[in-house]
């Protein structure tokens, strides 16, 4: 018999349905999964295993009942900066070890309304800051194709536990390409849906004008089939759009013949990997095959992005994060007096990387230099907005490289923060637009390492990547190769 945790969510739902498993069964064989390659991998920051198996015993209990829900069953992984009622939420950061919300996000109550077993809270850059997951304040996770090698981030505990089945799908977050480079790095799908597609109730924030949650999966219709449940308005992120969902699976058997990729030139630049860009060009090449038809088009401001993005992202974040103080989040250092006690309590709570985006964030928002950076960065992510919606009167969807090259070497970055955020040039631009942008493998480079195509839509045209995705994903066979953990 195939080990469980290999099944894709659909095929695994297909079983339960057909009660050939129990969701016991699957959720004991993730659990000795994780027990196993936990020590290597290291993707969990915690481990909810009694509540894992109540959930699991309820499933089966309501499918005894007669009852079906669109994820009744299956486990799944949540990246830690979710808020989870009862379960420890640290962002990856020492100032929340602890900190235990009152409340769940609303992406969390949607995926346990639609049966989900939670299996933990997974790891990440602290607050979501890095492309490496490398700035955790608690471990580094591995690579589980590479233990040598970084998963990407920042959610990188997410793509790991999805590519080492660890968990058959997972939720995790893009400001900037926190979904996209840890699914390219570690063979999984993920995708960032559109800014304003899916509620950011319950997210911690960190770029509240970028942050986006999306599904990590090993196929492109699980990914189809998180999202359909974590898609839609809610009325308290006054950010999300009450526009109506597709549905997504619907959206998967359609044919892509006709569709117009856009190959944009601005992202084959020198410094890209050649087994990258080899990878991309024949996974475009195949996507002609199956009857799209390329057209070459220009993304003149993408080389703003980066400086653009390293401007408004750590503005944003210098002023979400003045709440961990001590005294209203953190677990306080007392010096007596309020500033002593701050300056201790925020010295000590956060990591380097942190400390870095706040100064670079209050210093582009303080008197006398917010036009000159913040206001500047504001209208250069116009202009970078405007190169998308010209290129889509032109195309339906652009393909690109998801990171320049594959997983790099763990602590090849860590003392070079600009060399880290060269890593983001590819998976910024969509972030600043607030376009949704599908990271799924199409190859693997001289090492063996996976390699990521992005996908890049108009807004709220999340059902044309996945189906894009969908039809190469299913001719081609990348899809099926799991890491050798
Ligand atoms: N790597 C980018 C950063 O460090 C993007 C992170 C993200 O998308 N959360 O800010």
């Amino acid at each position: 018999m195939t080990d469980l945790t290999q099944l894709s969510i659909t095929d695994a739902l297909q079983q339960l349905r057909d009660k050939t498993i129990s969701a016991v069964e699957l959720t004991q064989a993730y659990l000795a999964r994780i027990e196993k390659l936990e020590p290597s991998i290291r993707a969990y920051i915690t481990l909810t295993p009694e509540r894992a198996l109540k959930d699991a015993e309820a499933a089966d209990a309501a499918r005894a009942r007669g009852e079906d829900k669109p994820l009744l069953g299956i486990p799944l992984a949540i990246k830690d900066v979710l808020s989870t009622s009862g379960v420890q939420t640290t962002c990856g950061s020492k100032i929340l070890d602890g900190y235990v919300p009152v409340y769940t996000a609303t992406v969390v109550q949607r995926l346990e309304a639609a049966g989900m077993v939670m299996l933990g809270k997974v790891n990440m850059d602290e607050f979501a800051m890095g492309s490496s997951t490398e700035n955790s304040a608690y471990q580094i996770t591995r690579n589980p194709w590479d233990t040598t090698r970084v998963p990407g981030g920042s959610s990188g505990g997410s793509a790991a536990a999805v590519a080492a089945c660890m968990a058959a799908g997972a939720l995790g977050t893009d400001t900037g390409g926190s979904v996209r480079t840890p699914a390219g790095f570690c063979g999984i799908v993920g995708l960032k849906p559109s800014y304003g597609r899916v509620s950011r109730y319950g997210l911690v924030a960190f770029g509240s004008s970028l942050d986006c949650i999306g599904p990590m999966a090993r196929t492109v219709a699980d990914a189809a089939l998180l999202l359909q449940v974590i898609a839609g308005h809610d009325p308290l992120d006054s950010t999300s759009m009450a526009l109506d969902v597709p549905d997504y699976a619907a959206a998967l058997t359609k044919s892509i013949k006709g569709l117009k990729v856009g190959v944009p030139k601005e992202y084959f630049i020198e410094g890209l990997q050649k087994d990258t860009s080899d990878a991309i060009l024949a996974a475009i090449d195949q996507l002609r095959s199956l009857g799209a038809q390329t057209v070459e088009i220009s993304l003149p401001h993408t080389d703003y992005s980066l400086p653009v993005y390293y401007i408004i992202a750590p503005a944003e974040a210098s002023a979400n994060l003045a709440r961990y103080d001590g005294i209203r989040f953190g677990p306080k250092v007392d010096k007596g007096q309020m500033w002593d006690t701050y300056k201790a309590t925020r010295g000590q709570g956060f990591g380097p990387e942190v400390k870095r985006r706040i100064m670079l964030g209050t210093y582009a928002l303080s008197a006398g230099y917010y036009d000159a950076y913040y206001g500047k960065a504001q209208q250069v992510r116009t202009l970078i907005k405007q190169d998308f919606e010209k290129a889509f009167t032109q195309v339906d969807v652009i393909a690109a490289p998801v990171t320049p090259h594959t997983a790099f070497k763990i602590g090849q970055n860590t003392n070079d923060p600009l060399q880290m955020y060269l890593e983001d040039v590819f998976t910024l631009p969509a972030s600043l637009a607030g376009v949704p942008g599908l990271s799924l493998p199409c190859g693997t480079d001289s090492a063996g390492l996976p390699i990521g195509l992005q996908l890049i839509g108009r807004a709220f045209s999340e059902e044309v990547l996945l189906r894009a995705a969908h039809a190469y994903e299913q001719s081609t066979e990348w899809h099926k190769a799991l890491a050798k953990v």
